[in-house]
């Protein structure tokens, strides 16, 4: 399970463990032992910046409206929360 969240300056990634600062996002993903994303609750909350993120597939850029915006979730869960816009 992955929560997007911001920085507020006091938070490191868990896995270069570089420091990110205010306002960077960054993401908490539940894993389990093995590293492997846990889809329920449970399992251990690592947090991933950006970059890291980026190395484990769980952010990804994705264009709306014409902006590439960074985004962590799943597709499956981007066409709920994001539904795309009808052609014409
Ligand atoms: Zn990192």
């Amino acid at each position: 399970m992955r929560r997007g969240c911001l920085s507020v300056g006091t938070v490191d990634c868990d896995v270069c463990k570089s420091h990110i600062p205010y306002p960077e996002r960054y993401v908490m993903v539940d894993e389990d032992d093995k590293g492997e994303e846990v889809l329920e609750k449970g399992g251990k909350s690592v947090r991933y910046c950006v970059e890291c993120a980026k190395k484990k597939g769980y952010a990804r850029y994705k264009e709306i409206k014409g902006e590439m915006v960074l985004t962590f979730l799943r597709e499956s869960e981007c066409s709920i929360t994001e539904p795309l816009p009808d052609k014409p």
